[in-house]
């Protein structure tokens, strides 16, 4: 037997596809066993294995490659109860044979537990077809157990990226599609309706007064509530067809291969009665009902975004008139709507009434609890519908146009209020949002120059820093580089925000030259009871370290997320555990200028040099 080869052990460990890991992993082991192949079989829930890879199968057997059996039988199942490697020298003649297998002439098999995070997840087997096997040794069996250490790690980052690219498409909460999937699937569907003479229906639903059922029930329930009409619209339809979760209790449908106008009616109403329940406690039970509007594609026709925005309208003339009940688009919708009531209309306008204003969240420093740097979070204050917050507005923000003006509005906002903090000493970096469009729009810089060519006061604009949304980032990553270049320009910092929600996250930290991570709300929200999300963040810290970026965790709303953050070794953070967003005064106290100074009585030196080098 050989001794073991560490260029082998060196070359697997720097292989990161899971299939090649896998054969190089194979053929080493077979090697050194003498054997003629090794297979992985995994373990699915509830009580299955499965071949995924089989190395060596001969050609005649290849159906074998991705056969599934009972946990319980064969010698991998033996090595899954007793947790360590099982050898059977005479197979066919053993109480583990199965006839499938000693019909292809399977000797001798070696089966061992692959473990990572004290759960086994496979199983690793070493077959012989054509000799009987010469007796393994303990060099073999450390061998042996190396490389299914090997293998489980492999296994373990391969699940861990399934899950991140899931996420990035579905929404965490009710695992329905989100927005990017939608938007994906649409046109598709439409040009497969197109070919085959058929029907699009695009069905935007929401729950009616569910602001009130949050309000009354709290939010955990109007969480779940949403879960169970996910669950029962996706029960009515079919695989094919699309749900999801636009944003609140904003549900949208795409039903394809529709043959007639009437089965969509039957599905509207089917949906609108499943909706149809009672939700609450014990002593609180509220009636449930949804209102929908839909198009259809193609007796209307036009681009994606208009046949939701249809469907959507339609959707708001159900509510209007009393709710509990699903529409189709009509051109005289269009028509008969207020444009005073359309707040993507509102929205231009509202932002030259001075009807925005900044709202700021401390970001802390979760070890000392001192603030550390700000976040800018846009309010509109409405003139009839009150203090409004971005989601109830993201459409009119969305808006190319209204974006562009939004982000120079904000921009000149956060340099106001930087040049007032410090004409009062206050040296602490205030990061501001930008939306997408700003990203695919190269004169961010221009933006700022302008901006600060127009200030009244002095400021210094390297405590400017900014957060791109990742999925903006990625729809043009040229265009997030050459804005992020043009920040470091001007010594501003960049941060990427809802870090983790958008596709391939990791890769971005290699490819973006960004200074800071911030990890999405949604996965800090479990970190204390849930493994998953505990492992997603303990690796976008690790990974973010390994790149010279720092992290900084979203929405720590109790002691316990703290703590948790802190022994992951994540120094910063932002929630409302420390304190929820609000008016300049709740950040650093009132203006009050002569003794001032910032709230913690102490003000940091202006940066020098490289921006990334002073504090976030
Ligand atoms: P974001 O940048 O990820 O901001 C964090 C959001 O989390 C804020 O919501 C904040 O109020 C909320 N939050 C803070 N602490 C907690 C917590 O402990 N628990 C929970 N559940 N939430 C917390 P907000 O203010 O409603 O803003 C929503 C999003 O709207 C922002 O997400 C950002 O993407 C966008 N946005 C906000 N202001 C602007 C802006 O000025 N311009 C642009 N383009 N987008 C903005
Ligand atoms: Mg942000
Ligand atoms: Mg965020």
């Amino acid at each position: 037997m050989q001794s073991l080869d560490i260029n082998f052990l060196h070359r697997l460990v720097c292989e990161l596809d899971l299939e090649r890991f896998f054969h190089m992993a194979a053929a080493g082991l077979a090697a050194q066993f003498a054997a003629d192949g090794a297979a992985l079989i995994v373990c699915e829930e509830p009580d299955r294995l499965r071949y995924q890879f089989f190395h060596g199968l001969p050609a005649a057997h290849q159906r074998l490659a991705t056969h599934a059996f009972s946990n319980r039988l064969g010698v991998a199942g033996a090595a899954l109860a007793a947790r360590r490697p099982i050898l059977v020298t005479n197979y066919a003649d053993s109480p583990y044979a199965m006839p499938a297998y000693v019909a292809c002439g399977l000797k001798a098999s070696l089966c061992s537990p692959v473990v990572a995070d004290g759960r086994v997840l496979a199983i690793l087997a070493i077959s012989w077809f054509c000799q009987s096997p010469p007796l393994p040794d303990a060099a073999d069996y450390r061998m042996l157990a190396i490389v299914s250490d090997f293998m489980g790690t492999a296994l373990h980052r391969f699940h861990t990226e399934q899950r991140l690219r899931t996420l990035a498409l579905h929404d965490p909460l009710t695992g329905a599609a989100n927005r990017n999937l939608f938007f994906d699937r649409l046109p598709r569907a439409m040009a497969t309706a197109v070919r085959h003479e058929r029907l699009v229906a695009i069905i935007v639903f929401d729950i009616d007064n569910f602001r009130m059922i949050n309000d009354r029930l709290g939010h955990a329930m109007g969480d779940s509530l949403l879960v169970e009409i996910k669950r029962r619209v996706q029960d009515l339809i079919r695989t094919g067809d699309t749900l999801a979760r636009l944003g609140g209790d904003e549900f949208a449908l795409i039903l394809e291969d529709v043959n007639r106008y009437s089965e969509i009616e039957t599905v509207i109403e089917r949906i609108r009665q499943t909706s149809g329940i009672r939700w609450g406690t014990n002593t609180t039970q509220i009636a449930v009902s949804i209102s929908l509007g839909f198009t259809v594609y193609p007796i209307e026709d036009g681009p994606e975004s208009t046949l939701l925005h249809h469907a959507d309208i339609a959707m708001h003339e159900a509510k209007r008139a009393g709710g509990n009940r699903g529409l189709v688009f009509t051109d005289a919708m269009a028509l008969s709507r207020d444009p005073q009531s359309d707040l993507v209309l509102q929205f231009g306008h509202a932002i030259e009434q001075g009807e925005m204003i900044l709202y700021f969240q401390p970001v802390v420093d979760l070890l000392t609890g001192e603030t550390v740097s700000a976040e800018a979070l846009i309010r509109w204050q409405h003139p009839t519908h009150g203090l409004l917050a971005p989601p109830q507005f993201m459409a009119a923000m969305e808006h190319a146009y209204n974006s562009l003006k939004l982000d120079a509005w904000v921009i000149r906002a956060a340099l106001a209020a930087l040049a007032r903090w410090q004409a009062r000493g206050i040296f602490r970096t205030l990061h501001i949002n930008l939306s997408a469009s700003s990203v695919e729009n190269h004169r961010f810089g221009d933006t700022v120059r302008r901006a600060l060519a127009a200030s009244e006061q002095a400021v210094d604009p390297r405590y400017l820093g900014i957060e791109l949304v990742e999925w903006s980032t990625i729809r043009d990553l040229d265009a997030a580089r050459a804005l992020i270049d043009d920040c470091r320009r001007l010594g501003i910092a960049v941060a990427l925000d809802d870090f983790g929600t958008g596709y391939a996250a990791l890769q971005h930290l290699r490819s973006l030259p960004i200074d800071t991570i911030k990890i999405d709300k949604s996965f800090i929200a479990g970190i204390t009871y849930d493994r998953a999300d505990c492992v997603l963040v303990q690796s976008m810290i690790s990974a973010a370290e390994a790149f010279g970026i720092t992290p900084v965790a979203e929405g720590i709303e109790t002691p316990a997320q703290r703590a948790v953050l802190l022994t992951m070794g994540c120094r910063f953070g932002q929630g409302y555990l420390f304190a929820p967003p609000g008016p300049e005064a709740q950040l650093w106290g009132p203006d009050d200028r002569g003794c001032a100074g910032d709230s913690h009585g102490e003000s940091l030196p202006a940066p020098t040099g490289h921006p990334g080098a002073r504090p976030l």
